[in-house]
């Protein structure tokens, strides 16, 4: 997982953030570029993907999770063969994602926020 700071903008793996706790920051971290005080935001709302494709692509991909699980909400008895259309749906977006997008879907990044 990755943040990008709100100050600079630049993007840092989360194992990079700076513990500032004893330099008095007492709320989230240091920014590792530009040093400034930070934090998540609230529930990590704000998902930043590297493209518009990206963003659209990943959309599109909640939006089928969310079809399948009503899907199986709503066709009792489930079987194997409801899995199976639901779960073998989700195989294209995955290779695909494997293939165009691989930093979206393996190290998101996420917004911070100023520390007030
Ligand atoms: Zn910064």
């Amino acid at each position: 997982m990755n943040y990008q700071c709100c100050y600079c903008k630049e993007e840092f793996p989360a194992t990079e953030a700076i513990d500032g706790y004893k330099e008095g920051y007492k709320i989230g971290f240091l920014c590792p570029k530009c040093g400034k005080n930070i934090q998540d935001t609230p529930m990590n709302e704000e998902w930043i993907f590297s493209s518009n494709s990206s963003k659209l692509f990943f959309a599109i991909f909640m939006g089928y999770f969310f079809l399948a699980w009503i899907f199986l909400e709503f066709s009792e008895p489930n079987t194997w063969v409801h899995y199976g259309v639901a779960l073998g749906g989700l195989v294209p977006f995955l290779v695909y994602s494997h293939i165009k997008h691989p930093k979206d879907m393996y190290s998101p990044t996420i917004g911070t926020k100023p520390v007030k």
